[in-house]
């Protein structure tokens, strides 16, 4: 950055702070980081006390109750708590927090979020069992009541809401159904859904959602954080296989003051705040819904005129990131993405074994007719 901008900045009215914001060199249409605003860059750009109300109450405290109205209409019985780290960090915290030495954790599985859960409960030394599918199929609920039925010890389960590894959605109200009606601890995995499709924790009987900063809510990576049940949550005590990653103490030091027990990533917790006010203008949950399917639907369409096809059929696709399977056996991926890469858009590789896929997402600061400028890029890279 030139002197003279620096000058302007430290000096600037926040009224005109965005003027200087610089646009990002390319649309990262991957699912997290994301694309951010302008906004939310700004509100990067000062520094915060951590043993002062502006921050404890008014950044940190503030955040914690937005994040619990938009779970559920039912306020008064959940609360959020902030964990430093990416996503798996506070995945972590709460598999890790939330059984208890005679717990067993059911983990179903059908992508590499699931099998990230496994691998947790596997180094955790968890009591565990999976309901592993592959990539290209949804879980059951028949077939998860079948094994609840057989196995009266298990006590959690764990699901993925949007599988980003394929992005598929899975059927989260038919398991939550199952879940209940069997009396279990219910832990979801809702890391690139939450903020971008509407649902209620406490009508599906979530005890534990899973998310982070830089997904649906369209942050800066560098937290995630955990809605959970006060109740389930305050019986958590003492079962925590880490220090640092123990949700209940965590939830004990941020409950009454809103401060974090070690170091709190103040930049992006206030970043966190100014992208929670964007979501609130974009009519919340729902608005934020509605453009994540216009661009879902803009591109799915526009590709398959371009002659590619989505990995799953529609029934299964999230309205968070498409998977689109190679075109043709020769086709280069590597070299497809630094063409498109160099006019301004950032593709995802695939990540499943069963077919070559690669994946665009729907999600960050990205509209429909940026969605539309990409697919003029896409015709020009292919018809080359
Ligand atoms: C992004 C994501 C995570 C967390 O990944 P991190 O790299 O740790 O942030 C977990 N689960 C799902 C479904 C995700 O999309």
């Amino acid at each position: 950055m030139q002197d003279y901008m620096l000058d302007y900045l430290l000096d600037c009215q926040p009224d005109n702070i965005l003027d200087y914001i610089p646009d990002n060199p390319y649309l990262l249409l991957t699912p997290g980081p994301l694309s951010t605003s302008r906004g939310v860059r700004a509100a990067l750009l000062r520094d915060w006390c951590t043993w002062d109300a502006d921050y404890n109450e008014e950044v940190v405290q503030n955040v914690r109750r937005r994040l619990v109205a938009l779970a559920t209409a039912h306020t008064q019985d959940y609360t959020a708590v902030l964990m430093q780290g990416s996503g798996s960090f506070s995945v972590e915290a709460c598999l890790g927090s939330a059984l208890g030495p005679e717990g067993k954790l059911l983990i179903m599985s059908n992508g590499a979020y699931g099998k990230r859960m496994v691998t947790i409960a596997e180094t955790l030394r968890l009591n565990h069992v999976e309901y592993a599918l592959i990539e290209t199929e949804a879980p059951s609920a028949q077939a998860l009541a079948g094994i609840l039925a057989a196995d009266a010890g298990i006590t959690h389960v764990a699901m993925v809401h949007c599988e980003t590894t394929t992005g598929m959605l899975n059927p989260l109200d038919e398991i939550a159904a199952v879940v209940r009606d069997c009396g279990k601890i219910f832990i979801v995995d809702a890391m690139s859904s939450f903020g971008g499709i509407p649902f209620d924790v406490d009508e599906l009987g979530i005890d534990f959602l899973i998310s982070s900063s830089n997904k649906c809510i369209q942050g800066v990576p560098g937290f995630g954080f955990v809605i959970a049940r006060r109740a389930v949550l305050a019986a958590c005590e003492g079962n925590a296989r880490s220090h640092c990653l123990d949700l209940y103490d965590q939830w004990r030091e941020m409950d009454p003051s809103g401060k974090w027990r070690f170091t709190s990533p103040t930049h992006t917790v206030r970043a966190f705040y100014a992208a929670l006010d964007e979501l609130e203008a974009e009519g919340g949950v729902s608005g934020r819904h509605a453009r994540y399917c216009q661009n879902r639907q803009t591109l799915v369409d526009g590709m398959r005129a371009l002659g590619f096809e989505t990995l799953l059929e529609d029934s299964l696709l999230s309205p968070i990131i498409t998977s689109f399977l190679y075109p043709s056996a020769d086709f280069d991926f590597g070299t497809f993405y630094q063409k498109i890469k160099q006019q301004g858009f950032v593709l995802y590789p695939g990540k499943i074994s069963a077919a070559d896929t690669f994946r665009i997402g729907n999600i960050g600061e990205v509209y429909p007719a940026d969605i539309e400028r990409l697919l003029e890029v896409i015709r020009g890279v292919v018809n080359h």
